[in-house]
């Protein structure tokens, strides 16, 4: 099953089921049951318009505080700011909804982690009550993760796939690893951020991305198993467990 194919998204197929893995460089990638990968690639745009935005930001207060720039100008420059960044949310959301309209749409059964997600953007931004640390190193790697608003992207393809009747499964990342298991022998190594290839000591080589999205695949299809066998044995009981939750 280590092997690599990639397709541009391919024919509808309703009983799809998907590993979905996601990340800085590839916004998705998708790892399918015939061994086939799919990517999507994070809009290259998104990069661009945010450095420009932060530059722009950075001019305006360097000219505020230099009085270079009458209050009346900086309150327009800020304004016109805030509707630039606005319509990069925008497009950005309407990106993010079709994405997930269209993962949602062709798979019955979805595996992704989902707990990872939020570790990594609150350990550095904290919340309202409790400010995160080290918030200026950490926001590099961040603004990149942040920029391809994982939540949110998760969210709606929860809902969607939920409201499309598929299976969307996530396990606990602390447990299943998928960055750091192998997909064939289940041995667990750390990988650095900088490392973009598995390579086990198994023979299993394979991109990072494409490895951990098989890991969510194989696990999300043991899970869905385990998951119709308790509704087989006891499915009064399951029925009423699930519609209580
Ligand atoms: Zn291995």
């Amino acid at each position: 099953m280590c092997r690599k194919a990639w397709l541009p998204w391919p024919r509808v197929k309703l009983s799809a089921t998907a590993g979905l893995d996601w990340g800085v460089s590839t916004f998705v990638t998708l790892a399918h049951e015939d061994g086939a990968f799919e990517a999507l690639p994070n809009p290259r745009h998104w990069a661009l318009e945010a450095e420009d935005l932060k530059a722009e930001q950075r001019r305006l207060s360097v000219a505020a505080r230099a009085r270079k720039i009458s209050r009346r100008a900086l309150r327009a420059h800020r304004r016109a700011l805030a509707r630039r960044h606005a319509k990069i949310a925008a497009r950005r959301k309407d990106f993010l909804h079709k994405a997930s309209a269209r993962i949602a749409g062709r798979h019955r059964l979805i595996a992704t982690e989902a707990l990872a997600v939020r570790n990594m953007t609150a350990s550095a931004r904290g919340t309202a009550e409790a400010p995160g640390r080290n918030v200026a190193q950490k926001a590099g790697l961040n603004g990149s993760i942040l920029d391809t608003a994982p939540a949110g992207f998760l969210n709606m393809l929860r809902y969607k796939a939920e409201e499309a009747g598929a299976e969307f499964l996530e396990p606990k990342t602390r447990e299943l690893k998928p960055s750091q298991r192998c997909l064939d022998c289940g041995a667990v190594r750390k990988k650095t951020l900088a490392e973009r290839h598995h390579d086990c000591d198994c023979g299993c080589r394979l991109g990072r991305d494409e490895a951990a999205a098989r890991v969510l695949l194989n696990w999300g299809l043991e899970e869905s198993r385990k998951r119709r066998d308790t509704e087989t044995i006891n499915p009064a009981g399951t029925v009423g467990d699930q519609a209580a939750a």
